[in-house]
């Protein structure tokens, strides 16, 4: 079934729009299957997990860290990770940062914005965001990249709500690409509300569930 719903997934998104399979808690038989079918770009939330993960399965695999980080296991993933989804502090970019240099390379990462209305979620304001991009210290990161923005929205059926969260950090996103090219990935949209995360932006959507099915705990 995961090589049936990873070609469902890919020919109903637009081609702007890259699919991130989430496989989390997932054993590596179901990775495989979606690697042959194709599926390049896998997410997990374990840092401990994924480096188990990365060193069992092909080396073209991008692996994108899309939990919430904790610095002291940075250094696990730091010389295979491509893309790190959620990083929602100053000082978690610092760590990254000295990582990376030690591997010689950059490592892109999203900033992870607050946009549901639940107490319960990780994330910066839209003002926090500006005052770290806009920071002398980041202009001293050389490697790191930030490539742009994450965003959960609340988990509800509420459609009107989830295009407000969503659109809203749309519009923060396209103003602040207008003052730095780097941004370029907007990463919104899970197996419950992607469709409407694509018609509101996001360029990037993180799919588990409707892709390995259910998993048996959450996060
Ligand atoms: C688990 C997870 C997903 C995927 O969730 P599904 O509902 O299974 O598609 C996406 N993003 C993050 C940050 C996650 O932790």
């Amino acid at each position: 079934m995961i090589k049936e719903n990873i070609q469902d997934f890919k020919s109903k998104i637009p081609e702007n729009v890259t699919l991130v399979a989430v496989s989390k808690t997932k054993p590596i038989e179901d990775l495989q299957e979606a690697y042959d079918a194709g599926q390049r770009i896998l997410g997990e939330n374990k840092i401990q997990e994924m480096v188990d993960k990365y060193d069992a399965l092909p080396k073209d695999i991008k692996w994108h860290m899309i939990g919430h980080l904790q610095s002291n296991k940075v250094k696990y993933m730091a010389h295979f990770v491509d893309l790190i989804h959620g990083v929602d502090k100053l000082k978690t970019l610092k760590v990254i940062n000295k990582e990376a240099k030690k591997h010689d390379r950059v490592i892109k990462v999203l900033l992870q914005a607050k946009i549901a209305k639940e107490d319960s979620k990780f994330g910066l304001s839209f003002n926090e965001i500006d005052a770290i991009l806009t920071s002398e210290e980041i202009a001293t990161l050389q490697n790191i990249k930030v490539v742009g923005f994450m965003g959960m929205a609340t988990f509800t059926e509420d459609k009107e709500q989830l295009k407000e969260e969503f659109s809203s950090l749309k519009n923060f996103f396209d103003t602040q690409k207008s003052k730095n090219s780097d941004l370029e990935i907007l990463s919104m949209g899970m197996s419950g509300d992607y469709q409407l995360a694509i018609e509101n932006g996001s360029t990037m959507i993180r799919v588990g569930s409707s892709i390995f099915g259910s998993r048996n705990y959450y996060e």
